[in-house]
């Protein structure tokens, strides 16, 4: 067994200690201390880092026979016998308890306000989390988690005493705690003053003050419960930080406050779909009178119109629109093209009164290209690498289109 120091004491940062085992775990090194101020994983809590004398512990674990294990980084070389000098990573663990405490406190106000238990708990990198048996319409959920958060938040302005109690199974059954405790020997409970009695191992501030703001950053449904995710202290310092510089970044981008930007932001989704629709109407338009011109440009031979060309600097969609418009038309055959990012772009068509077959012109053009493409009969597209060779495939293909057109 390992003397607990964070048992009594949460708040210790430096102690000595003398080294009871060095034991080889998964390729890793592992100290066994007569005594450790390290908190090991557990109870939805992350282990302390830290370090022993110069070495740097990057896990630390609970065994079942209450051994715990420190884990160490690199290959140091502890013996038996060893004093070492032991430093917590202060700042984790006031994060942790800050997070660990508000789970407390937060729970509490959802036991209290709506009979809401706390079935889970954890805390992530970036969240903390707790599911609560809470089974509400959404609206209602959102107006329950406002209430519990002023709830909580009152009580850490409060700045209420938090205490530690080791009580026996017995004397644990006259408390008012709020969830049931494994039946041990020893029972260590968790009181707020006034507020809540909660039997937990984990790390827990001194007063709630030290917990610093509860802020609740979402919910969710999992498992047929309400997940709330919330962050406490300087994790609700960090998250507050980052949404204000992105709410005033985007009030500056739109020339308002963050309070109108919001507003703002609909506004503008709804005049880009007005205007998306605007385009695509003019781009319809445009299209018919470029076929148009087009077709005036293009002389008949042999019963039809060739209509070949290279539009530069069109997207795809609008070559596809322009060569609809042009095959609407009788006898007409269109063979278009853009270049597009080092990428010659094609679409083929043709009138519905001709048989020639695009998708095979297209294979033509497409091997030409050092490229892909298909289709069928009416219309085909594709592309290829060798824009250089462009212009040439265009006319190849219009010429041998005309030869059919001529044995046809
Ligand atoms: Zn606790």
């Amino acid at each position: 067994m390992t003397t607990k120091l964070y048992w009594t004491n949460s708040h210790i940062k430096r102690f000595n200690a003398s080294v009871i085992a060095v034991v080889e775990q998964a390729g890793s090194r592992v100290v066994v201390l007569d005594q450790t101020a390290f908190y090991p994983t557990g109870g939805g809590q992350p282990s302390d880092f830290g370090r022993i004398d110069a070495a740097h512990v990057i896990g630390v674990e609970i065994t079942d026979e209450g051994r715990i294990l420190h884990q160490i980084a690199g290959d140091p070389a502890f013996e038996v016998g060893d004093q070492v000098e032991c430093e917590i990573d202060y700042p984790r663990r006031l994060e942790m308890t800050q997070q660990h405490t508000g789970q407390h406190i937060l729970s509490q106000a959802f036991f209290q306000l709506f009979g809401a238990e706390t079935r889970g708990f954890r805390i992530t990198d970036r969240s903390t989390e707790i599911d609560l048996t809470l089974d509400q319409h959404p609206e209602e959920i959102e107006r329950a988690l406002v209430r519990a958060e002023d709830l909580a938040n009152e009580v850490v302005f409060d700045n209420r005493e938090i205490r530690i109690h080791e009580v026996t199974p017995e004397e644990a059954l006259k408390l008012p705690l709020r969830k049931e405790s494994f039946i041990t020997d020893c029972i260590r409970v968790i009181e707020i003053a006034d507020y809540d009695w909660s039997p937990c191992g984990g790390t827990h501030a001194k007063r709630t003050g030290e917990v610093g703001l509860i802020a609740i950053r979402g919910w969710e449904r999992a498992k047929k419960m309400t997940r709330v995710h919330f962050v406490c202290g300087v994790r609700a310092l960090r998250d507050y930080r980052t949404a204000n510089q992105a709410a005033e970044a985007i009030g500056r981008r739109l020339s308002v406050g963050r309070e109108e930007a919001e507003n703002s932001v609909v506004r503008l989704v709804d005049e880009n779909k007005r205007l998306s629709r605007r385009v695509r109407e003019l781009a319809e338009l445009a299209a018919r009178v470029e076929a148009q011109d087009l077709i005036d440009a293009t002389s008949e031979v042999g019963g039809m119109r060739i209509v070949s060309r290279i539009l530069d600097g069109r997207d795809f969609e609008e070559l596809k629109l322009v060569a609809h418009r042009l095959v609407e038309r009788e006898s007409v055959i269109a063979l278009l093209a853009t270049r597009e990012n080092e990428m010659a772009r094609l679409v083929f068509a043709r009138s519905a009164d001709l048989s020639a077959d695009m998708n095979s012109a297209m294979k033509i053009a497409c091997e030409n290209l050092d490229g892909r493409g298909g289709g069928k009969p009416d219309f085909a597209q594709g592309g290829g690498t060798r824009v250089s060779e462009l212009k040439n495939t265009l006319e190849l293909v219009a010429e041998r289109l005309r030869d059919e057109g001529k044995k046809g």
